[in-house]
């Protein structure tokens, strides 16, 4: 039994070895991510990943950082090691695409994890190992060598915690960013990039969120009178520019409650503890401010006269679903749209 632990510890005492002067041999720095390539290339020395490495290496050629990510590592945060300059990107990654890398990197951060805590309990269990040679030793020759081998043995368990503190500050300090990382992704997954409102996906969250709450709650559908118009006279950017305007003076004029973007020139809101009156009395009030404000091109300060919006709102009844409430709003829009326009229907 005890040979069997013995046997196993020292096994992994030699891999943890065999990884750590691969590391050096390569001056690749010991983080998580490259350990873990290393870890699999020790653990299958025959499989593909090992082959290829095999030949890279063939003459003694270095591995650099680059070749571990080529080669499947995922490395999480950490600065190119010894690496050519990255090649240049003529494009930026989509979302999705951000996701997935984040989703890879989270693996691969808990695997480094994983293989951390793997090699802190290899070295806290040599350390049993060293102690009872220490004792045996001093059983054997309690005299100036004696002392001497305790020194030494007591130096390289030393070695071994600050190495494992290296690494495992390492790894948080991966984490944390890896963490941050992921918390500006999902906030980014619910932001309309034009006017900083919240999209819809967080409206829909929203939406789910209100009905566990036993509060009133309204929403209002907010579309920009012939806006159409004002892209046709003067440009995109231009319409662009006036549907960030609008976009703020409603998030103003509705503080408190979640003004989204919802699609075009269309937005949604979410009027939590409100009575359909107040709210229908918020709406017609930021509809005024609109309608009142003289919209001009920031460049050549051109009139582009008034720009109004249409709105419906109405209660959210207890049994509605997300598309019930909303397409009820719709209609109301509808309503004030076709009774002629810069109006609040609210039913
Ligand atoms: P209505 O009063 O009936 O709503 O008229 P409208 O012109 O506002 O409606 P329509 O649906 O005909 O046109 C909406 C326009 O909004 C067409 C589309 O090009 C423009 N649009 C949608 N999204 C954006 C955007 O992000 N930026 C800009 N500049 N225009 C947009
Ligand atoms: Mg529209
Ligand atoms: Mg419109």
């Amino acid at each position: 039994m005890f040979r069997a632990k013995r046997s196993d510890m020292i096994e992994k005492e030699d891999l943890f070895d065999r990884i750590g002067q691969f590391l050096a041999d390569h001056r690749l720095s010991p983080d998580p991510a490259h350990y873990s390539f290393v870890h699999a290339l020790m653990t299958d020395p025959d499989g593909p990943t090992a082959r290829a490495v095999a030949s890279l290496t063939d003459g003694g050629v270095r591995l650099a950082h680059d070749d571990v990510i080529r080669l499947g590592g995922v490395v999480v945060n950490g600065p190119p090691v010894q690496s050519a300059p990255a090649p240049v990107r003529t494009f930026e990654p989509s979302p999705e695409a951000r996701s997935d890398a984040l989703v890879a990197a989270t693996q691969s951060q808990v695997e480094g994890f994983a293989e951390t805590v793997r090699v802190m309990h290899a070295v806290t269990q040599g350390f049993g190992r060293d102690l009872e040679e220490s004792a045996a030793a001093i059983t054997r020759q309690p005299t100036v060598a004696g002392l001497d081998q305790i020194a030494s043995l007591t130096g390289g368990m030393i070695a071994r915690i600050r190495d494992t503190e290296v690494r495992l500050a390492q790894a948080t300090a991966e984490a944390d960013a890896l963490r941050a990382k992921l918390a500006e992704a999902r906030e980014t997954a619910r932001r309309d990039p034009l006017t900083g409102l919240a999209n819809r996906l967080a409206f829909e969250e929203a939406f789910a969120a209100c009905r566990e709450v036993e509060e009133p709650c309204c929403i209002a559908v907010c579309d920009v009178d012939r806006f159409k118009l004002i892209n046709d006279r003067h440009g995109h950017h231009v319409g662009d520019r006036v549907l960030s305007v609008i976009g703020q003076m409603l998030a103003k004029a509705c503080t408190g409650h979640l003004v989204s973007r919802h699609g075009g020139e269309e937005f949604a809101i979410l009027l939590g503890g409100v009575s359909l009156t107040d709210a229908a009395a918020l709406l017609d009030s930021a509809r005024a401010d609109v309608a009142a404000r003289r919209f001009r091109v920031r460049d050549t300060e051109e009139g582009i006269g008034q720009v109004t919006f249409s709105a419906g709102v109405t209660a959210i009844r207890a049994d509605d679903s997300h598309e019930g409430a909303f397409v009820r709003a719709d209609q109301l829009l509808y309503t004030a749209k076709s009774q002629g326009r810069d109006q609040v229907c609210a039913a």
